[in-house]
């Protein structure tokens, strides 16, 4: 048997061992339970470099994936950050460490109500969880330094990029929904939008509308 403690040791050390390097981002996940945001059996999965099932059909993205885009958003203290995919809430909470506000978007309203319970339990009140189609972003909060996109679109949503600030980043997967996807970091500046390919990830689909769940 193996404690908490050795377990969150393991848990930091597989981070770094896939390149999650950066200490704020390390130490934002270090503070996040993940076993909070994901369900009965798969509970004791928590800690494993892997992603889960969570309700409406949805999952919980791996851990070292969470790190590794986490890192490439870069945020700020006085940030205010746009997810688009709330899924379990997991995300949120590790940004939520980092950055002053998060908002965070899902087309299932199951999700957001599970969400905003788990990140309430966490004492996490700095994310606005909402219930919508993100494909749109947010307008009335508009405009964000960062948007992280944790759902797979074909391209960026238009919408999203222009609700990007001048200096800001914006990380989402990128491709077809069936077959491996390009993580893709967006930056942009004085002149523009520019677009790096960071590394091969697979995401559950951008879907557009709003779910009947
Ligand atoms: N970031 C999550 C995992 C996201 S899974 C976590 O930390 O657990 C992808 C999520 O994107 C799903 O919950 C799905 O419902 C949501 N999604 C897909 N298309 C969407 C859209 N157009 N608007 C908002 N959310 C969307």
């Amino acid at each position: 048997m193996i404690d908490d403690a050795e377990r969150k040791m393991q848990f930091l050390f597989a981070l770094r061992s896939k390149g999650v390097t950066d200490p704020r981002t390390l130490g934002a996940m270090e503070k996040v339970d993940r076993g909070a945001f994901v369900r009965g059996h798969f509970a004791d999965r928590a800690y494993d470099d892997m992603p889960l099932p969570i309700s409406c059909g949805q999952t919980i993205s791996q851990p070292s994936v969470v790190g590794l885009m986490t890192q490439a958003l870069n945020v700020q203290p006085r940030d205010k950050v746009l997810e688009v995919g709330t899924g379990s809430g997991y995300q949120a909470a590790v940004l939520s460490h980092l950055a002053r506000r998060v908002y965070t978007v899902d087309r299932h309203r199951t999700l957001v109500r599970e969400a905003e319970k788990r990140l309430a339990a966490q004492d996490i009140h700095n994310v606005t969880v909402v219930s919508g189609d993100g494909c749109f972003g947010l307008p009335d909060q508009a405009p964000f330094d960062r948007i992280i996109v944790t759902a797979a679109a074909e391209d960026p949503p238009g919408p999203l990029l222009a609700q990007l600030k001048t200096g800001g980043i914006m990380v989402l997967p990128v491709g077809q929904s069936d077959a491996v996807q390009s993580l893709i970091k967006v930056t942009r500046d004085e002149d523009g939008l520019n677009y790096h390919e960071l590394l091969p990830v697979r995401f559950v689909p951008l879907v557009e509308g709003t779910a009947t769940d």
